[in-house]
């Protein structure tokens, strides 16, 4: 019988870290061998399962990634920018699949993960949930149909512990947005408005950010135009729709080429 691919959860004291530990344990389809957390973390040297107050898992928590990775076949990973490029490295020399869910890199930072991706498939998405994933495509939709008379805002809400905004999935759906109407979203993205910022310039992609509370993650894509709005609306109301896409893009990259993928690819949306 082969033996199920062995996954590593990064992150693993987290939000999702936990969540996405007790889906692992919870899934016949795969098995965990390892966790891992940032140095000097109190789980690092425990079994993760007592780590988090229950019973012994049989997989101990981390701070240096070699070992477990080397008996690993996907690393599931949400944790900060650093980290992730950092892990990036160690899961191509292990030729493990890199389940990215970690938001807010800039730039710079995702073109440090190309030549990781050279060695072993990269899966990164903002959000890992079907229903996003959905939402994005049907953004591309509207706009395309749509012209510059309607105005488009994304709006989003998220938990008072949020580090970075506009969301990673904000950012997914103005990029989504700019590609349906054919223009750059850094030429038209309008993300800080305060005082007296003038009229709103035609054509924009502006981005609105509420932090609370518990909030999970809500998106809005709005299409306001004279005398009509069109809006776009996804809600998420528990996390483990973002573990349960983690786990599905973990498995789908097992048999993939390297190379750098999305929730797209993986959910088959991709046009
Ligand atoms: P969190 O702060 O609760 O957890 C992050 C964890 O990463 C912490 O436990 C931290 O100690 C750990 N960490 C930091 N550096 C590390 C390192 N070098 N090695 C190992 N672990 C390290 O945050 P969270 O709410 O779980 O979110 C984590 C990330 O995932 C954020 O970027 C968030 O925006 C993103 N996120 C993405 C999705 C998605 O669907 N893509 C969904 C939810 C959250």
């Amino acid at each position: 019988m082969t033996e199920l691919p062995g996954i590593v959860i990064a992150g693993a004291s987290g939000r999702m870290g936990q969540m996405l530990i007790r889906s692992v344990m919870e899934s016949d389809k795969m098995r965990l061998v390892g966790a891992l957390e940032r140095p000097g973390h109190d789980w690092v040297g425990q079994d993760v399962g007592v780590a988090m107050g229950g019973a012994a898992l049989g997989a101990q928590v981390f701070d240096d990634p070699l070992e477990p990775m080397a008996r690993a076949q996907a690393v599931i990973d949400f944790t900060a920018p650093e980290a992730t490029i950092a892990l990036s490295k160690i899961a191509a020399q292990a030729r493990a699949a890199h389940i990215i869910g970690t938001t807010g890199m800039t730039d710079e930072q995702i073109a440090q993960l190309e030549p990781a991706a050279r060695h072993c498939p990269i899966v990164r998405a903002g959000n890992m949930s079907l229903g996003v994933n959905l939402l994005v495509q049907l953004t591309k939709q509207v706009a395309a149909a749509l012209d510059e008379d309607f105005d488009i805002e994304v709006i989003e809400a998220h938990h008072h512990h949020k580090v970075d905004a506009p969301s990673g999935t904000a950012l997914m759906l103005g990029e989504a947005a700019a590609a349906g109407r054919g223009v750059d979203l850094a030429q038209v993205r309008d993300a800080a408005r305060d005082g007296i910022t003038g009229a709103r310039t035609r054509g924009d992609i502006g981005f609105s950010v509420v932090r609370g509370g518990d909030i999970v993650g809500e998106h809005e894509v709005l299409f306001a135009g004279a005398g009509e709005r069109i809006v776009l609306r996804h809600m998420a109301t528990d996390r483990a729709l973002f573990a349960k896409g983690a786990l599905r893009a973990a498995l789908w990259a097992q048999d993939k080429v390297p190379g750098e993928y999305d929730m797209l690819d993986v959910l088959g949306l991709k046009r």
